[in-house]
């Protein structure tokens, strides 16, 4: 029969597997939540975003092919300038939680697996919630030109309620 003393070095190196298990969790975590398909790109350094995005441009529009597909991270906080599409956009809420909001309608809060659809020359605007980021991937028609960007979201508009 051993002494108790005898198992004190085992009961060290229980210690230690049980810290390195914990850290291993919280690894994983960490992984899964950067696991993200595309990479977050380049930050966008225009000024129609308040706030700090990321922009990873997966495919440019052609005389072919005229959507123009990119993934946008957009960090707590940040969201678009009002805007429009003059061909729709597809966006495809990749991670994370976002608002996004049509003019005259309350915003509707956008959570990873959600799509929204959002009408030619319909102003709106779209982002992170305040709490937790949002990650999109956003199919824009590029057929009858480029963008319009319109006025700021006020802090009022982007805290209203959904
Ligand atoms: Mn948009």
């Amino acid at each position: 029969m051993k002494k108790l003393v005898e198992y004190i070095p085992l009961a060290f190196v229980f210690m230690f597997m049980a810290c390195d298990n914990k850290a291993k969790t919280e690894n994983a975590a960490t992984a899964e939540s950067d696991n993200m398909i595309f990479a977050k790109g380049e930050k966008i350094t225009n000024d129609n975003f308040t706030g700090t995005a990321w922009l990873n441009s997966l495919v440019q529009a052609d005389s072919i092919n005229q959507n123009a597909v990119g993934s946008v991270t957009f960090e707590p906080g940040t969201r678009t300038k009002w805007h429009a599409h003059p061909a729709g956009q597809i966006i495809l809420a990749l991670d994370g939680v976002g608002y996004y909001q049509e003019k005259g309608s309350p915003k509707i809060i956008v959570k990873k697996g959600d799509v929204v659809k959002c009408p030619a020359n319909i102003p709106h605007w779209h982002g992170a919630s305040e709490d937790t980021k949002f990650v999109q991937i956003a199919i824009t028609g590029r057929e009858k030109g480029e963008t319009a960007w319109l006025e700021t979201v006020t802090d009022e508009e982007y805290h209203g309620k959904p």
